[in-house]
C-alpha cells in the first residue's frame, strides 16, 4: 500500500491540489491535523480529503477553531485567522472536524498532530526530546506535523539516543525495522524556507518513505486571502516558505 502523508494543509487548497495530484499513485490518505487557519479555502480543503479513501486527526488549529482549544493561545494573525475561518466553516465540515480523534493507532503506525505525548501542541525539534518519546510510547513509526518543518527522528537502540536527519528528496528512506517519528512538513504553509508543499508516501510494500515538494500558485492563494481580509503576514510569508 502506499499511504499519502500529509499535515498543516491549512485552507491552502491550490497547496492541496497539487499535492493530491502529484503524488499519485496512492491508496489512500493520512492527514495529520490541521486542515484549517490561516488559508482562505478551509471547506475545499475538508472535502477534498474526507471523500476518499483517509484517516485524520485534528490539529490545534482545528480544535482553536471547533472553540475546544481557547483562541488567546494564538498569536493575533492567526487568532484573527480563526475567527474568520469560523465563520467560514459549513455545518457539515465543522461536525467533521469535531469528529477527529487526536491520536490513532494503525498498526505499528502512530498518528498525531504534534507529538505523542503531547498531540496537539508540543512542537518536536529537539533530538533529545524525542529519545525520551521512543522510550515512553509504543509505535515503531510516529508520524506527527504542527512545526512545519520536514525532517526524521531515528531511534539508536545502543546509544539510547534520537537522531535527527534532513529529509533526502531524491532518495527514498529505507524502513527496514527502523524506529522512526516522520514530519512531512506542511502542505499549506511550509516554514523551512522552501515555499513549495511538502509531503511524503509511505509505501509498506517496498519499505520505504519518500519525502517530496511540489510548486504550486502561490500567488493565487495570496490572492484569494487579500479578497477575504486575511493578515498580510500570512499572504506574504507563504512565498518564502518561513
Ligand atoms: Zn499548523
Amino acid at each position: 500500500m502506499r499511504y499519502l502523508i500529509i499535515s498543516d494543509i491549512h485552507g491552502n487548497y491550490p497547496a492541496l491540489m497539487a499535492v493530491l495530484h502529484t503524488a499519485q499513485p496512492y491508496d489512500a490518505i493520512w492527514s495529520l491535523g490541521d486542515f484549517v487557519g490561516y488559508g482562505p479555502n478551509p471547506n475545499e480543503c475538508i472535502d477534498a480529503i474526507r471523500n476518499g479513501d483517509h484517516l485524520a486527526v485534528a490539529g490545534n488549529h482545528d480544535w482553536g477553531v471547533l472553540g475546544r482549544a481557547d483562541i488567546f493561545t494564538f498569536n493575533s494573525d492567526a487568532r484573527q485567522a480563526l475567527l474568520w475561518t469560523q465563520q467560514e466553516l459549513g455545518a457539515s465540515e465543522t461536525a467533521y472536524l469535531a469528529e477527529l480523534p487526536t491520536r490513532l493507532q494503525v498498526g505499528e503506525f502512530l498518528l498525531v498532530h504534534a507529538s505523542p505525548r503531547q498531540p496537539l501542541w508540543e512542537y518536536l525539534i529537539e533530538a533529545e526530546v524525542a529519545a525520551d518519546i521512543f522510550q515512553r510510547y509504543d509505535f515503531r513509526i510516529a508520524f506527527v506535523g504542527h512545526t512545519h518543518l520536514p525532517l526524521l527522528f531515528e531511534w539508536r537502540e545502543k546509544t539510547g539516543e534520537a537522531g535527527l536527519l534532513m529529509p533526502d528528496y531524491r532518495n527514498p528512506v529505507r524502513l527496514d525495522h527502523r524506529r522512526l517519528i516522520v514530519n512531512p512538513g506542511s502542505v499549506g504553509q511550509p516554514r523551512d524556507g522552501d515555499p513549495r508543499a511538502a509531503y511524503a508516501i509511505l509505501d509498506t510494500d517496498a519499505g520505504t518513505l519518500e519525502f517530496h515538494r511540489v510548486p504550486y500558485p502561490v500567488e493565487i492563494t495570496q490572492e484569494r486571502m487579500r479578497a477575504r481580509g486575511l493578515p498580510s503576514r500570512l499572504i506574504d510569508r507563504l512565498e518564502i516558505g518561513r
